[in-house]
């Protein structure tokens, strides 16, 4: 056992401790306070790199990262293809539902709506309204964003 957990420090794992402890890796990436570690995880996942890489690993896949993106290939597994959640939540408790608006979605659909016969070639882009632009959301951007597309107050 600990010269198991020795290997773990060191990222050096054998491959039977990446099948046993993969399950139990994967479980932990349900949990809340794994959200970090998924995000990190799906980022890997996404541009190809070793998870260490992102936290100031030089880039060389070592076997700790092959354990956690085993997990992560597990805990993937274990998500319901219709609502993403894990297939032991989907499958338990009561949900309802709930709406929200995207308004920029709703912008474009409303200009649809009212533009039956658009031009040929026309490309539809939502923009923020003075109201929008005002909101802290706004107010919060980069200097590069708001130089580019303004404030009211400017
Ligand atoms: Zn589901």
């Amino acid at each position: 056992m600990a010269a198991a957990r020795e290997r773990l420090q060191r990222g050096h794992l054998r491959r039977s401790d990446r099948r046993r402890h993969g399950p139990f890796l994967a479980e932990v990436l349900t949990r809340d306070h794994a959200r970090p570690t998924l995000a990190l995880l799906d980022t890997s996942v996404r541009y190809q790199r070793a998870p260490s890489a992102w936290v100031g690993g030089d880039g060389t896949w070592t076997d700790r990262d092959h354990l956690l993106t085993h997990a992560h290939t597990l805990y993937q597994r274990m998500l319901c293809p219709d609502c993403g959640r894990t297939l032991t939540e989907c499958g338990s408790g009561a949900y309802n539902v709930q709406t929200r608006i995207c308004e920029p979605s709703a912008a474009i659909q409303r200009w649809r709506k009212e533009n039956k016969d658009p031009a040929p070639g026309i490309v539809l882009f939502a923009v923020p309204s003075e109201a929008a632009a005002d909101s802290p959301t706004v107010a919060s951007a980069p200097a590069w964003w708001r130089e580019k597309y303004g404030t009211p107050t400017e």
